[in-house]
This record gives structure tokens, sequence and C-alpha cells, in this order.
């Protein structure tokens, strides 16, 4: 089966009496190892979907099965769980702590973790090397430019190994160049065999993933697989 599958999910939100359709019937099933984009314009239910995917919203109706299990109705202790072992994430903001060094906010993940990982703070620094930060763990995210922070925020998002790598916009705050740097590492971890989600606006960074995903209103207008 499937790693991702959405059958007829919802996600209604209440706003001074309106009811407004963030969600409206989304099927969508992703295959382990993917790399999809998804696209739209503004209000479309982007963000929205992404959030389900990575377990930080639920559906109002339909299901949504991660690796088999069942999203929609899980509480949100046995949500965060599944969240904190099999998701990553990667947001347009980086989400960096300021008065932790670059090491420290790359093990942040392991804190929140119920089990503990001895390999992780060897990976951490092994991910930043990798990432072009080797020289760089032990300054604060202050001292970094954009694209760097955003390299350490990928760092981060993978450093326990999750399923599936979510990211909102990745390159939104980031001039050109260091957009370009951030897709070709998004392009190396899906090359690696990891799942990449990622929103974007950008009909360019799109084009990079092999399946793109469009929605308008809140349902799939496209989805290049189908
Ligand atoms: P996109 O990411 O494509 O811009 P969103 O998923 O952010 O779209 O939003 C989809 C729709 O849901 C929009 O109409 C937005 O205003 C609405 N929406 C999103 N989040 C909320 C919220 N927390 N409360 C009320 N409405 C929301
Ligand atoms: P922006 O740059 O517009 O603030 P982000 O890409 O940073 O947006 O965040 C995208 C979405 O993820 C937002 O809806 C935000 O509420 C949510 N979000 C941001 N940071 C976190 C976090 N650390 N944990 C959970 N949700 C988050």
């Amino acid at each position: 089966p499937p790693m991702i599958e959405l059958d007829a999910v919802t996600r209604h939100y209440r706003m001074s009496g309106q009811t407004v359709r963030a969600l409206d019937g989304v099927d969508l099933a992703i295959r382990a190892g993917e790399y999809v984009t998804l696209t739209g314009p503004s209000g479309s239910g982007k963000s929205t979907l992404l959030n389900v995917l990575g377990c930080l919203d639920r559906p109002d109706s339909g299901s949504y099965r991660l690796d088999g299990i069942e999203v929609r109705t899980l509480d949100d202790t046995a949500a965060s769980r599944v969240r904190n072992r099999r998701i990553g994430f990667v947001f347009q903001s980086f989400h960096l702590l300021p008065r932790l060094t670059v090491l420290e906010n790359v093990l942040l993940p392991m804190r929140f973790s119920e089990h503990p990982d001895e390999q992780a703070p060897r990976r951490a620094q092994t991910l930043l090397a990798r990432v072009g930060l080797g020289d760089r763990m032990g300054h604060r995210p202050g001292e970094l430019s954009g694209g760097q922070m955003q390299r350490a925020a990928i760092a981060r998002a993978l450093v326990l190994k999750p399923a599936l790598l979510l990211a909102d916009e990745p390159t939104g705050n980031l001039d050109s160049r260091s957009a370009k740097d951030v897709l070709a590492l998004i392009d190396e971890v899906h090359q690696e065999g990891q799942t990449v989600v990622m929103v974007t606006h950008d009909n360019d960074v799109a084009a990079h993933a092999p399946r793109q995903v469009r929605l308008r209103d809140g349902k799939i207008e496209h989805d290049t697989a189908a």
C-alpha cells in the first residue's frame, strides 16, 4: 500500500459564521520514495494539506492513513508520537532557535523524542558537514545567511531519519542562488530514497519534482501522476 493515503479528506474552518472549505474532498496516494510538490493559488489549501500530512492538523472527515495508521482519529498524544517518529518539517521561516548553536538546533528533535537515539549526535554532525555547514556548527543562527539557516533546518528535519520530509515554501525567503542550493539538497535527499512533499507557489520550483499536484479551492485540480 502507499505510504500516504487520503480518501475524501475535508478540513473546514468556521470564521465569523462562514465555513471555509480549506480541503474539500481530497483523494491522494503517495508511495514511499516519491517527490511531490503541492502548488496552487494562495488560499487553495496547500498549507492545510501539508499540516494534515504532517499530523499537525486532523481531517474533519474522510480518512488519512500514514504507513497504514489512521491519523484522523488519533488523540493529540498519539498524533505527536506519529509526527516525532516519522516526519521532518522544513518551514519558510526556518524556525531555528536564536540562542542555541547550529548543532544544538539540529539536535532539538531528540529532546522531543521518547526513544533515545545514540546515533543522533554523530548523525547531526555528518548531516551538517553534508549540507556545507561543517565549520559552522558552533555558530548561532544569526551568524548564518538565509541559505545556510535553511540548510541547517533541513539537517534538523532529517536528524531522526524520518520516513517523510515535508517542506512549506522552503525557498520562499531565499535569494535565487541560495534557493538553488536548497533545491539541489532536497533533490539529493529524494535521490537517496526519502519521501518528500513540498509546498510551493513557484512553478519553476515545482518543476523540479517528478510529480506535481495542483490544488484549487481545496480540491485537487491536477495531478501529473493521474
Ligand atoms: P494556501 O496554503 O494554499 O495559501 P491555506 O491552506 O493556508 O492555503 O488556506 C486555505 C483556506 O483555509 C484559506 O481560505 C484560508 O483563509 C483558510 N484557513 C487556513 N487556515 C485557517 C485557520 N486557522 N482559520 C481559518 N481559516 C483558515
Ligand atoms: P511563515 O513563514 O508564513 O510564518 P511557515 O512556513 O514558517 O510560514 O509555517 C507554515 C505553517 O506551519 C504555519 O501554518 C505555521 O503555523 C506552522 N508552523 C510553523 N512552525 C511550526 C512548528 N515549529 N511546529 C508546528 N507548526 C509550525
